[in-house]
Parts: C-alpha cells; structure tokens; sequence
C-alpha cells in the first residue's frame, strides 16, 4: 500500500454512526446523535421527480459536470453570477476536486479548526499538508483574517473553510469573513468555502462569501441538496469555481466520478425550482430542537452547551469531565448516547450533538447525559465508593 493510506484515516463520524447502528440492531436502546444528516423527507416535488425521469428511461450518463438545465437552475437559485457551475456527486467530490486541482505536494492548505473530518484528508489525498489554524473558544473557534495571515508560508495555496461550521455551529460574521476575503486577495490563495448548511442559519440570515464580488476570482464555493432538501444519499451537489479553476476541475470529476447522477439532477431541478418554503420548514423545525436542546443541557452541571446559531449541531465543553473520545465512548455503553468526540473534528476536549432527531428524542438523550455526568460526579467524589 501507498505510504500516504497510511496517513490517510477512515470517516469517524461515519464509523461512530455505524457502531451505533450495529448496537441498535443487536437490539440495545440507543440514540444516535452522530449523523449530520436530516431526518425529515425530502420535498414531494423532488420524488416526482425520480419517479418521472425513471419511467422516461433517463438513466444514461449525464454531462460529467452536469446537464445544463440543472446548471441554470442552481446559477438562479443560488444567484451564482459569474463563474463557471459544477454539479457532482454531493459536496464531498466537489471539495475534494477543488483540493486535488489547487494543492499537491509540497503545498500547504490552512483548515481553520475544529473543523468537518474529511478536510484533512481530502488535503492528504491530494499530496498536500494541511496546516491546522485553530480560533478562540471564546469566539465559537472561529479564525480572524490575522490568525489565517500569522500561518500563511510560501507554500500555501489555499483555505478550505465551511460557514456555518460543521462542528461547532458557529456562523462567520461578516465582518470576519471580509478580513479573511482580504487576505486571500492579499497573499494570491484560493479560497475553497463549504456553505452545505446555508440553509440552517436561525439568526439573522446566512451571509455567503459568493457576496464579495472581488473573491470571485479565488473562490470556489460549494454546496448541496445533501442538506437543504434533505436528500443526502441522492448525492447532488453544486460548485461554482473561475473559469480556469472549474475547468480543471471537471476534468478531474470527469475521471474520478464520471458524471452525477441522472436521476438525481432531475429530483436538484425540481426542488431547486420550488420557493423557499421547504427550507423556511426546515429551520423552523431545527431552531425548536436547538431550543429545547440547549435548555436541556444547560441544567448538567459539569458540562458547558453553545447555543450555535447555524447547521443542526450543538458543540459541547466537557473538558471539565473527561477526555472527549473516553467520554463518548462511556457514554456510549453506560447509556447508549452516541455522540461525537471533537477529536474527529481535530479538536479534543469537546463532543458534537447532532439535533437530527425528534424533539422527544433528544430531551431522553439530555436526560440519560444528565444521568451519567451526575453518577460520574458522584463517582469521582467517592460518594458511591
Ligand atoms: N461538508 C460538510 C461540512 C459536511 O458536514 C458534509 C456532510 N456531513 C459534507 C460536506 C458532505 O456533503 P455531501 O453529502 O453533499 O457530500
């Protein structure tokens, strides 16, 4: 095997929520608050969709950076002027490609931490380091333009930044993200921004770097129906990259994954084409879970809940207690929660809720961590010993 695959780690997030599924199946009573994806279905007009591209035999290849009614659907929507559009497989081809094309080895790329569990190794695949930048607890972690310019070398090439951020939650001010477009502009690197959960910001409302027209030529901007519309595992996500970025880049989706989806693209036209109440749904749902959440979990003394305003995460201290993969591995088996350690988001000391589940479900998870954090107290103070 290739030196690098030894570098290179598996999903952990995807391996937690396995593990959690498998105990589920073997029959214990588990919540899995691991998964970052929607639990709602997705939008009616989206499965009529399959159903009549299906029955119309459109299940051929599609153009391997997607058709262009599906383009033209996600420029007016997204209102992506300029630029070329790229459809793919969901964000995770997209990201990676933008990567492979901008950075190889010998290149740095800045990942501000904690940050989603694939950068890094969509940096390493690629031949590349990724070079951790973490921002200030105090300040949900996020990173100023300075933090970023204080580690930028001859050899970086780019940022890879999502906002809002998977796993904190935290939603970049745009006063932030102008300082971080500057240095971009500044110091000649590209910036590579996730915005797969535009769609979940609950206040104020979701502010893209698409909006600094300046960037436009050092910005690939990428995004989904993974989450806005619920369709995560129909894999159809959308890019917009300069015209010599985007090239490159379909050249390499091209070979690496062929082309998206048909049937896929024609479920993304559909929804993409619906207004906006779907979405307006989806944030009602997620901002009363969040509510009733961190309601919940502020009464555990010991451990110390943000109340994020954006994704459908909740980004918890438990330093005070234990060390973040110790504590969910135990969580895990003393009171079948699985959360996810920070460690997977290259940040230890902390855990990820994912509010992806019904209001009822969550308050039993909060209660049974209330139960452990309590009983572990206890423990550490002698009283049962
Ligand atoms: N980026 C981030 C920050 C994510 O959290 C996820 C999914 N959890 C993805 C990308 C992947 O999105 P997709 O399913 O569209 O590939």
């Amino acid at each position: 095997m290739k030196p690098l695959f030894r570098q290179v780690q598996p999903s952990v997030t995807m391996g937690l929520d396995q593990q959690a599924r498998e105990l589920a199946a073997a029959g214990y009573d588990v919540i899995n608050l691991t998964a970052g994806q929607v639990d709602l279905p997705m939008p009616e007009a989206g499965k009529e969709a399959v159903l009549r591209a299906l029955a119309a035999d459109r299940t051929g290849y599609v153009p391997a950076t997607g058709s262009a009614e599906v383009k033209e659907a996600v420029r007016s929507r997204m209102m992506w002027h300029e630029g070329e559009i790229l459809i793919s497989s969901g964000a995770k081809p997209l990201l990676n490609a933008a990567v492979a094309c901008l950075c190889g080895p010998g290149d740095q790329a800045i990942l501000p931490t904690p940050c989603y569990t694939s950068y890094p190794e969509m940096v390493r695949l690629a031949g590349a380091e990724p070079i951790f930048v973490s921002g200030e607890a105090e300040r949900r972690f996020m990173v100023s333009g300075r933090t970023i310019e204080q580690h930028i070398t001859g050899r970086t090439k780019a940022i890879l930044l999502n906002d809002p951020v998977n796993p904190t939650g935290a939603v970049y001010d745009r006063e932030t993200m102008g300082e971080i477009a500057e240095v971009c502009l500044a110091h000649d690197l590209y910036l590579i921004a996730d915005e797969v959960y535009s769609a979940f910001v609950y206040e104020g409302t979701f502010f893209s770097f698409y909006q600094f027209p300046e960037l436009r030529d050092r910005l690939i901007l990428v995004n989904s129906a993974s989450k806005s519309f619920a369709m995560a595992g129909l894999r159809l996500g959308y890019a917009v990259a300069p015209g010599p970025v985007a090239g490159a880049m379909g050249a390499y989706l091209s070979h690496a994954v062929g082309c998206p989806c048909s049937l896929s693209e024609q479920a993304a036209l559909a929804v993409l084409n619906m207004d906006d109440g779907y979405e307006k749904q989806l944030r009602r749902v997620f901002q009363n879970r969040r509510d009733r959440l961190f309601e919940a979990l502020s009464l555990i003394d010991g451990i110390r809940a943000e109340k994020s305003p954006g994704a459908f995460y909740l980004w918890v201290d438990v330093r005070a207690l234990d060390d973040d993969v110790a504590f969910c591995r135990r969580l895990l088996q003393e009171e079948g929660v699985a959360l996810t350690p920070g460690s997977a988001f290259s940040c230890p000391g902390w855990v990820r809720l994912a509010y992806t589940k019904d209001v009822h479900v969550l308050l039993e998870a909060a209660k049974r961590m209330k139960r452990f954090v309590e009983a572990d107290h206890s423990r550490s103070s002698g009283v049962n010993s």
